[in-house]
C-alpha cells in the first residue's frame, strides 16, 4: 500500500519544484531595477496568456478554466484590493473569490476534458458568470449578513492564527487540496497535478495578497505550472499508450535508438488472445491487457517495456545479454499466468457460447468468476550477425513463434 503510493508520486514532482523555486526566488526581486519590477508584475498576465494559447491549441478546457480563474483573481485583486488603505479581509471581492475558486478548482478536476468551445466548454463559462453574478449580488445587497459567518474565526487554535485567508476558506481549500490530491494520485494524470499546483499557487497568492512581489510570482507560477501540464499531458498522449497507460510504439522507436551496443529485445504475445475476446468481451479484453501492462512494467534487470500494438508487447534490457535477461522474463511470465482476474457480474459471458475457452474456476462462496491469461515470450540479443535493432527485433519475433508452437506460456530464444 506505502509503496504503491511512492510509486504514484513523481506526478507531483514538477509542480512542487515550480512552487518551491518561486519561494527562493522571491527576495531576489527586491534587488530588481523598477523595470524589471514592473515585469514581474506583468509576469501572471504573459503566463496566462501563453497558456491560454497552448490550451487553445490542445483543446483543454479544463486547464483553460484554471488559468482564467488564476488571472481573473490577479486583475481584481490589482484592480479593486491594492493598495494598504483596503482591508482585504472585509472586501466582499476577496472573500468571493477565497471561497469560490478553490471549489471551482476542484469541480474542474473533477470533469472530464470536453474541450473549450464545444457546448459543454461553453457552459462552462456560463457557470462562471453565473456565479459571479451570484456573488456580486449577495455581497451588494447582504455583505453584512454573511460576513459573519465566512470572514469569521470559529476557533483560536493557533495554527490558524497569521493567514490572512479566512477559516472557512481555509477549510474549503484544504477539501480542495485533498480530493484534487487524491484524483491525481489516482487518475496518475499530468492536468490533475497541474491544478493541484494552481490551487496550492493560488492559496499563497490570496494569502500574501499585501506582498505583492509574492502575489505576482506566485500567479506566475500557478499559470506556468499549468501550461506545463498540458505539455505534459499532449506529450503523454503521443508517447503513451491510451488504453495501458505504459510508453507507446512511437516511444519504443526513440528508444530504440539510444541503446548502445549490448542489449536485449523481447517481444511478448497474449495466448489466444482472439479467443478470450470472443469468450468474455472486449471489455475484459481491454482489462487483461491492462493487467499484462501492469505486469510488465515491474519486470526487473532494467527491462523498459512498451506496448507493441495490439495484444503484443516489447521489452528492451539495454547494455544486457539474454542470460541476464532471461531469469526476470520467466519471473514475468509466471507472475502473468498465475494472475486471476475476478470478473464483476456485469463482465461474464451471457448465454452459454463459451467456445472452447474453459471457463476460470469459480472463486468460492461468492461465486466471482476467474479469469487468467498466459503469454509467449520471445528473446534475442545484439551480436555480429545481428547489428540493426530492426534484425535484433524480427529475430525476437522468430524466438516469439517458436515458443508459440512449443505450447505458448514460454520464453523461447
Ligand atoms: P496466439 O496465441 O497465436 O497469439 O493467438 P491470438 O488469438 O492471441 O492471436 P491473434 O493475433 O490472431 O489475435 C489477436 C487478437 O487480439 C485479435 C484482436 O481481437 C485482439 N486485440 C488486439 N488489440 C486489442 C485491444 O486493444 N483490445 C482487445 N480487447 N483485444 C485486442
Ligand atoms: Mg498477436
Ligand atoms: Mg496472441
Amino acid at each position: 500500500m506505502f509503496y504503491t503510493v511512492i510509486k504514484r508520486v513523481p506526478i507531483f514532482v514538477v509542480p512542487v519544484a515550480i512552487l518551491i523555486a518561486t519561494w527562493f526566488l522571491i527576495p531576489h526581486i527586491d534587488g530588481l531595477t523598477p523595470a524589471q519590477r514592473e515585469l514581474v508584475v506583468i509576469s501572471p498576465y504573459l503566463l496566462t496568456a501563453l497558456g491560454m494559447f497552448v490550451a487553445v491549441h490542445f483543446h483543454r478546457g479544463r486547464p483553460f478554466m484554471a488559468l482564467l480563474l488564476l488571472i481573473v483573481f490577479y486583475w481584481s485583486s490589482s484592480t479593486f484590493l491594492s493598495g494598504e488603505q483596503i482591508e482585504p479581509a472585509l472586501s466582499p471581492v476577496y472573500q468571493a473569490f477565497v471561497i469560490l475558486i478553490p471549489l471551482n478548482m476542484l469541480l474542474f478536476t473533477i470533469m472530464r476534458e470536453r474541450g473549450l468551445f464545444s457546448t459543454a466548454g461553453r457552459l462552462r463559462f456560463i457557470f462562471l458568470a453565473v456565479q459571479a453574478a451570484g456573488a456580486v449580488w449577495l455581497f451588494r445587497y447582504h455583505f453584512t449578513d454573511v460576513i459573519p459567518y465566512i470572514a469569521g474565526g470559529y476557533t483560536g487554535l493557533p495554527l490558524f492564527s497569521g493567514f490572512l485567508v479566512p477559516q472557512p476558506a481555509m477549510v474549503v481549500g484544504a477539501a480542495c487540496f485533498t480530493a484534487i490530491t487524491l484524483l491525481a494520485l489516482r487518475r496518475q494524470a499530468p492536468i490533475e497535478s497541474g491544478m493541484l499546483g494552481a490551487l496550492v499557487a493560488f492559496f499563497i497568492a490570496s494569502n500574501w495578497l499585501i506582498n505583492r512581489d509574492i502575489h505576482a510570482a506566485y500567479t506566475a507560477a500557478g499559470a506556468l505550472i499549468v501550461t506545463l501540464s498540458i505539455l505534459r499531458d499532449s506529450y503523454n498522449m503521443a508517447f503513451r499508450d491510451d488504453l495501458t497507460g505504459i510508453p507507446s510504439r512511437r516511444s519504443l522507436n526513440e528508444s530504440l535508438h539510444g541503446l548502445g551496443r549490448n542489449y536485449t529485445v523481447a517481444m511478448l504475445d497474449v495466448d489466444h488472445f482472439k479467443r478470450f475476446n470472443d469468450t468474455y468481451g472486449h471489455d475484459v479484453g481491454d482489462q487483461v491487457l491492462k493487467v499484462v501492462a501492469q505486469k510488465m512494467m515491474g519486470v526487473g534487470g532494467g527491462g523498459r517495456s512498451f506496448r507493441y500494438g495490439g495484444e503484443e508487447f516489447t521489452i528492451l534490457f539495454a547494455g544486457c545479454r539474454v542470460e541476464d535477461a532471461l531469469p526476470h522474463l520467466e519471473e514475468l511470465r509466471k507472475a502473468i499466468a498465475d494472475y486471476r482476474m475476478v470478473l464483476r457480474s456485469g463482465d461474464r459471458p451471457k448465454g452459454g457460447k463459451q467456445g472452447r475457452v474453459e471457463r476460470g474456476r469459480s472463486a468460492g462462496r461468492t461465486g466471482a468468476q476467474q479469469v487468467s491469461v498466459t503469454v509467449s515470450i520471445g528473446v534475442a540479443e545484439s551480436g555480429e550477425n545481428l547489428k540493426s535493432t530492426a534484425e535484433v527485433m524480427k529475430a525476437a519475433d522468430k524466438a516469439l513463434y517458436k515458443a508459440k508452437n512449443k505450447g505458448r506460456n514460454q520464453v523461447s530464444r
